[in-house]
């Protein structure tokens, strides 16, 4: 498992990537957007941990590349912007998941865990929450009544909140 934490707060990337090296993962640090751009370019990462506000190139900028060229990299985004309207764009621009600072190293982890554990398991999986099923691959949602009709905004939030349960 290779992560790349992208943070130009050098003390907080440094903190992180150690802590994380600490669980066993293999950790690149990345204080530039555009240098992490560069990097994930060359390298297959499995895991992003992407802070927003950035040199170089801004964090959104940098997820939206990522998820045209780098669709099976997992992205979690850490932002110290706590509005609704940026973690409905980052989650709608394909991010899998979203932590706000300041934050546990312990809710870090564990997000990290099972994003990684869900990368593993994605190829053709049905997730049931309720009378909904999510189809990953198909990237529908479906009621017992058939698939329902949604914007890509509806479905990111209901994607997101299916493979959340309980949040
Ligand atoms: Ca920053």
């Amino acid at each position: 498992m290779k992560l790349l934490v992208v943070e130009d707060e050098r003390l907080l990337c440094d903190g992180i990537a150690e802590d994380l090296e600490l669980e066993k993962y293999t950790v690149d640090r990345c204080y530039d957007g555009a240098e992490a751009w560069e990097r994930l370019f060359v390298e297959p990462y499995d895991l992003v941990i992407l802070d927003l506000n950035l040199p170089g190139m801004d964090g959104l900028e940098l997820l939206r590349h990522i998820r045209a060229e780098r669709p099976e990299t997992r992205v979690l985004i850490l932002s110290a912007r706590a509005q609704l309207s940026d973690k409905v764009t980052g989650l709608d621009l394909g991010a899998d998941d979203y932590l706000t600072k300041p934050f546990a190293l312990e809710e870090l982890e564990a997000r990290v865990r099972t994003l990684l554990r869900r990368s593993f398991i994605q190829q053709d999986t049905r997730v049931q929450v309720g009378a909904l099923t999510l189809d990953t691959t198909a990237r529908e949602i479906s009621a017992p009544g058939g698939p329902l009709s949604l914007t890509p905004k509806e479905f990111a939030i209901l994607e997101h909140l299916m493979l959340h349960p309980g949040r």
